[in-house]
């Protein structure tokens, strides 16, 4: 296994722990996360590995869709949030789920020094997830370093201008 298959799986069976036999807020068509992003999403090289196929499996005309609202994200103003070109907005659904980076697995699961870094539905929903005591979230901060040493980042407008999103 990889250690962003490694990383993934610790994500993964972190957020199982938490969830399982509690009514835990996130859930499909649940898509505030990701239609309020507090920056473009910049992935390692890993990730894009791991979801560009399952970006190019989409039909063509999702594909060109999600490349024209990622090109778009060029010219959107500093400091503005952003909806990921990824959402499927009506139906609430992330379009490369299987695929999708590191940080969409955590959010809601992990908590970081960022106060962006963690969702407001679930900190709402506290008081009732840990009416049985504390709960162990995960450490962001610590999983954000072991994705940058995997390598250098590549955000969403310079993939799909640049990069392999550009083809097609
Ligand atoms: S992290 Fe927050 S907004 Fe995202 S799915 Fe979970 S509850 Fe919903
Ligand atoms: S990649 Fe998918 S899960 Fe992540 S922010 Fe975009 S739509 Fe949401």
């Amino acid at each position: 296994m990889d250690a962003l298959a490694r990383l993934i799986a610790e994500v993964e069976a972190r957020a199982d722990s938490l969830a399982t036999g509690r009514d835990w807020p996130c859930h499909a068509g649940c898509d505030g996360c990701c239609r309020r992003l507090a920056v473009i999403p910049a992935l390692t090289g890993a990730e894009w590995a791991l979801l560009a196929p399952v970006f190019a499996a989409l039909p063509a005309d999702r594909r060109a869709d999600i490349r024209a609202r990622a090109l778009a994200l060029a010219d959107h103003p500093a400091g503005a949030l952003v909806s990921c070109p990824f959402l499927d907005g009506e139906a609430g659904l992330c379009q490369v789920y299987a695929g999708r980076p590191a940080a969409c697995r955590s959010y809601g699961f992990y908590r970081g020094a960022r106060h962006d870094a963690f969702c407001g539905l679930v900190e709402a929903a506290l008081p009732a997830l840990e009416a049985d005591g504390p709960l162990l979230f995960g450490n962001q901060d610590a999983l954000d370093a072991r994705l940058d040493a995997l390598g250098g980042r590549v955000d969403l407008v310079a993939w799909f201008r640049d990069g392999p999103g550009a083809a097609g």
